[in-house]
């Protein structure tokens, strides 16, 4: 029996690296199969809609979705269709790891950890005015429950006891925001009275952001809240070669989304030269979450492989391949 999941293949460059990804997920030999749906600004010359009905059916049904970029078209009524899918099935939990790639130059080597962001909750939850018709001021209201705080900081012991992480940092900046951010703290100590078996630290974000650039290698897994998980996830991005090399997931209890952190790269859409790295990448995660660690880690080795080797890595990374070359230089690390 094959694992049916949605795949949604996005815009701009979307379409070229989903392919590449499907390719590869399917030669490490895990048996799925493709629901393809359309969404973002092309859905809306087909659809006339950014989010179609049935994609929406689709992702309730399988419950698990590989995404492109998309574009938010301008007046569509959406702010983001990326926020709008994350609200409409409560993706609460978004994971980013970032881990160093052999052949990648960056400042760091050895980096390995994973960002564990609160998705739905925060300076996010979409309260904010201007106070006046003149618009001499704005107020952004910043929502933190209990139940949300506990269930992502939940989620978070629970990755780090089933992926062998020993070490969980809170970030928060409780000693000025002392209701929202102390809240989720309160939530986060005690917590760890009932994990004793992770280490459990907090951090204020501030000396997070100092902490991860002086010795990301203290780190292991970050749990933290809407905003700042936007902000330091980037960074740590950053630290091991840039968004083209990072895949996220965004889990809910509904519903599983996987997808390249990137946008739709509209410079380079069509031109056949974009890294498919992250789309493959949030392929392995797909693979890790329904349980397919062999052709998760077989996939993630031929990855890693084909960049380390330099035979056809593609321009973003300083090479002159396209993304069919790179394709093939992991496909047949699979064969
Ligand atoms: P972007 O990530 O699309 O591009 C930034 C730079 O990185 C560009 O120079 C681009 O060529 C390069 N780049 C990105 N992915 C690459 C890849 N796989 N291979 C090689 N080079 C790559 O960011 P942007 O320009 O700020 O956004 C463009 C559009 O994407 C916007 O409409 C934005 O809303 C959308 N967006 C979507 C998502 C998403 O769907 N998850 C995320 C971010 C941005």
């Amino acid at each position: 029996m094959s694992t049916p999941v949605t795949l949604i293949p996005g815009d701009g460059i979307g379409p070229e690296v989903v392919n590449a990804a499907v390719e590869a997920v399917d030669a490490a030999g895990a048996k799925l199969s493709w629901e393809r749906a359309a969404a973002g600004a092309g859905a809306v010359a087909t659809h006339g809609t950014p989010i179609p009905a049935e994609t929406l059916e689709s992702i309730r049904r399988n419950r698990l979705a590989l995404k492109g970029p998309l574009a938010t078209p301008v007046g569509e009524g959406y702010r983001s269709v990326n926020v709008a899918l994350r609200k409409e099935f409560d993706l609460y939990a978004n994971i980013r790891p970032a881990r160093s790639f052999a052949g990648v130059e960056t400042r760091y080597t050895g980096v390995d950890l994973i960002v564990i962001r609160e998705n739905t909750q925060g300076l996010y939850s979409g309260v904010e005015h201007y106070i006046d018709e003149e618009r001499t001021a704005a107020e952004s209201i910043s929502i933190i429950t209990r139940k949300g705080s506990e269930r992502i900081i939940e989620y978070a012991f629970r990755y780090c006891k089933e992926n062998h992480r020993r070490r969980l940092t809170l970030v928060h900046k409780a000693n000025i925001l002392k209701c929202t951010s102390g809240l989720f703290l309160d939530c986060g100590r005690a917590m760890a009275q009932k994990h004793p078996e992770v280490e459990f630290r907090e951090m204020i974000v501030d000396n997070c952001a100092t902490q991860l650039v002086k010795n990301p290698q203290q780190f292991d897994v970050i749990v933290t809240t809407n905003l700042f998980g936007d902000i330091l996830s980037d960074l740590t991005s950053g630290l091991i070669g840039g968004l083209g090399l990072t895949a996220g997931a965004n889990i809910g209890r509904e519903a599983a989304l996987f997808e390249a952190v990137h946008g739709t790269a509209p410079d380079i859409a069509g031109k056949g030269i974009a890294n498919p790295t992250a789309v493959m990448l949030a392929g392995v995660m797909l693979l890790e979450h329904i349980g397919e660690r062999t052709a998760a880690d077989r996939l993630s080795t031929a990855i890693r492989e084909a960049i380390a080797s330099k035979e056809a890595i593609t321009p973003d990374l300083g090479g002159s391949a396209t993304t069919r070359m790179f394709t093939q230089a992991v496909l047949k690390r699979l064969r």
